[in-house]
């Protein structure tokens, strides 16, 4: 079957099209595997077609199907971005177009400061990514954007304020939240977002979903009727805690035909160099996340029974009905993200952090290593007294990113820390 049939190709599965599309080895001197083009300008093949492709780059222009357009400079677009671009949506059920940034900051700024103006709002959900929450509160509220908080978990909450915040532009889900993993029901909250539309001719507010934790993979937003999705690509997507890098998808390519142009302005583009590294790592993507979540849900169920933890978080130990319900609809598997409370708070929480000898205590998630922080005082450290109680962030909280080392070492090894708590 040739790669580059599109009727063909649709019926292959993500972990088959990652290795198969978007990389025409004729294009890199018969290289089996990319090359890296670094270079930052681009020559014309003739006067017209660097008049065509400024005219396509400024939307001044629409690309024919299958117009070969040349390339410009490389903030705006390089060859690398474009392979990763590529087997990026091959791995995203219901994607049809992506664009690669400098980091998953860089992806959602790029994203909200396109779709936004001022006068308008954003709903977002929240405990949300400390950086997002910070953008939004700080940043976009300066520049006349009314950003409209509400806690995950309260579905009814959630669908009344997209149906009735005014001049509503985007809605921003992160599911699961971190550290506590609560859910938000994706197919809901976008449901609703879609009603607005029918029922007083307003254009639709865009659902963005950050899929950080458990895409692309495990979740799927785009057929749950989101927008657009984010990513974190420093995270599973790279894998190996050793890069920055941010992805966009989107079902629509109008929709990021739109936010193109912002990317190439503020020149949030990944470089050639960190793209390449990204797409060497996709083929893998589904292996290492597949084998963490395993990880994970053995060492999460046998640790919920440990008389020195007083709770572990995980999708599978969901107490709550309604979270158990969006977990079982939307996820395919539960991840590798947990969450130990510990009842004697912050020294117990220290202690455990003290004693691991297999994990080791830092921020960040979604490595091959497991990781082990405490959010309060580090990447929650920001927040209120009342955010920390809102968002479920106590004392005792350790937040778990499981690796893919082999779980009973790894199960041995939080039994050893527990054992010293
Ligand atoms: C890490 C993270 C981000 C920010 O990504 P960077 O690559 O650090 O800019 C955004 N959202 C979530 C859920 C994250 O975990």
């Amino acid at each position: 079957m040739a790669p580059s049939d599109p009727h063909d190709s649709q019926q292959l599965h993500p972990s088959t099209k990652v290795l198969t599309e978007g990389f025409d080895p004729r294009l890199s001197v018969g290289s089996a595997r990319p090359a890296v083009f670094r270079s930052s300008t681009y020559v014309f093949s003739s006067p017209e077609a660097a008049e065509r492709a400024f005219d396509l780059s400024a939307g001044r222009a629409r690309a024919e199907e299958g117009e070969a357009v040349d390339l410009i400079y490389s903030r705006f677009n390089h060859p690398n971005a474009e392979i990763l671009e590529d087997q990026v949506v091959a791995l995203e059920d219901g994607a049809t177009a992506a664009l690669a940034f400098n980091c998953g900051m860089a992806a959602i700024m790029t994203a909200l400061l396109t779709l936004l103006r001022p006068g308008q709002s954003i709903i977002y959900t929240v405990p949300i990514y400390g950086g997002t929450q910070h953008f939004i509160q700080d940043y976009l509220s300066a520049w006349g954007v009314v950003g409209v908080l509400v806690h995950s978990g309260q579905t009814e909450r959630l669908d009344h304020a997209i149906a009735t915040a005014e001049n509503l532009a985007v809605v921003l889900l992160e599911t699961p939240a971190n550290p506590t993993l609560m859910m938000t029901d994706i197919r809901r909250a976008s449901a609703t977002a879609a009603e607005r539309k029918t029922r007083d001719s307003e254009s639709r507010p865009v659902v963005i979903v950050d899929n950080t934790l458990l895409g692309p993979a495990f979740q799927h937003p785009l057929t749950l009727g989101a927008d657009l999705v984010a990513y974190s690509g420093t995270k599973y997507l790279s894998g190996f805690s050793d890069m920055l890098a941010g992805v966009l998808l989107a079902k629509d390519p109008e929709l990021i035909r739109r936010i193109r142009p912002t990317r190439g302005l503020f020149g949030t583009i990944l470089q050639p160099d960190e793209c390449w590294l990204l797409t060497g790592r996709l083929p893998t993507v589904r292996l290492r996340m597949s084998r963490a979540s395993k990880n994970a849900q053995r060492i999460a169920e046998a640790l919920a029974s440990n008389p020195k933890v007083k709770r572990v978080i995980y999708p599978t130990l969901f107490p709550d009905a309604d979270q158990r319900r969006i977990y079982e609809k939307q996820c395919d598997y539960p991840g590798a993200m947990f969450s130990l409370d510990f009842a004697g708070g912050k020294r117990a929480a220290f202690d455990f952090l003290r004693h691991l000898r297999v994990a080791r205590n830092a921020v960040s998630l979604g490595g091959v290593e497991t990781l082990a922080c405490h959010p309060k005082t580090t990447t929650h450290s920001g927040f209120a007294e009342e955010e920390f109680r809102q968002a479920g962030v106590t004392d005792g909280l350790v937040r778990v990113s499981v690796g893919i080392e082999d779980w009973r070492d790894l199960l041995a090894d939080f039994e050893q820390a527990l054992a010293a708590v």
